[in-house]
């Protein structure tokens, strides 16, 4: 007869039917360790409502824990997916404001840490969170450096290319123009196979982003308007930083 890890008990013939060969507990431990585990999970949403693990909340979490006489990595495993929206939450809502705040990522790696992610299912959301650093960096100054294979002026410095399309609003239509935005420290270029429009900067007067692309609001009228683009946030952030 199986013999329980939690509390030592021999099973009999009925206590071998409820006994959980996966955890190697006995039917009355294996409830008690579901409710220690649900108790742990609600304590846990309810401590991370506001999107934030803190070192308070994750001690008074990991007491309750031992408390409870829980095993903190099956705790930690019984919360996995929680844990994974909750970093989730921080990103979309970072996406939202198109730059991530260094507490925000603090609080990202310490929940990854806390609560012993493995990297391979966090792997989506680190690439999320590396990519809105990059974008805050952008925002900070730190501008990157393209290569575009169009002539430039000699002390002109590009900072990024990208494919675009226009939507053109006309009397009765809107037409679609595609192309690609050549930005650089001097200008913002649309070239188009119809042409291309040089917009200098002191002509952009806002530029936001939108579901698909970004509006440019010009002081001019050439040029002014939506344009579909692959990393609209990547765009905008360029754009506005210059
Ligand atoms: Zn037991």
């Amino acid at each position: 007869m199986p013999k329980c890890v939690q509390c030592g008990t021999e099973t009999g013939f009925i206590g071998s039917l409820t006994f959980n060969k996966q955890t190697g507990r006995c039917g009355r431990c294996e409830s008690e360790v579901k409710q220690s585990l649900m108790r742990f999970r609600n304590a846990f949403l309810n401590f991370c409502s506001d999107g934030m693990l803190t070192e308070e909340k994750w001690s008074r979490l990991s007491a309750g824990a031992a408390n409870d006489r829980l095993n903190i990595d099956e705790a930690r495993l019984f919360i996995r997916a929680d844990a994974l929206n909750l970093l989730n939450r921080i990103l979309i809502f970072a996406t939202a404001n198109g730059f991530i705040r260094d507490e925000e990522e603090r609080n990202f790696q310490y929940i990854q840490v806390k609560l012993a992610i493995p990297y391979i299912e966090a792997q989506s959301l680190l690439d999320r969170l590396s990519y809105l650093k990059y974008i805050t960096n952008i925002r900070r100054g730190r501008l990157p450096t393209a290569y575009p294979n169009i002539r430039l002026d000699t002390d002109e410095l590009c900072h990024l290319e990208m494919p675009a399309t226009f939507h053109k609003i006309n009397a009765k239509s809107t037409s679609l123009i595609s192309g690609r935005f050549v930005v650089t420290d001097k200008k913002l270029r649309f070239l188009s196979v119809t042409g291309g429009t040089e917009i200098g900067w002191n002509s952009v007067m806002r530029v936001q982003v939108q579901s698909g692309g970004i509006y440019l609001e010009l002081s001019r009228k050439t040029g002014n308007g939506f344009y579909s683009a692959s990393d609209p946030l990547l765009l905008e952030a360029v754009i506005d930083t210059i």
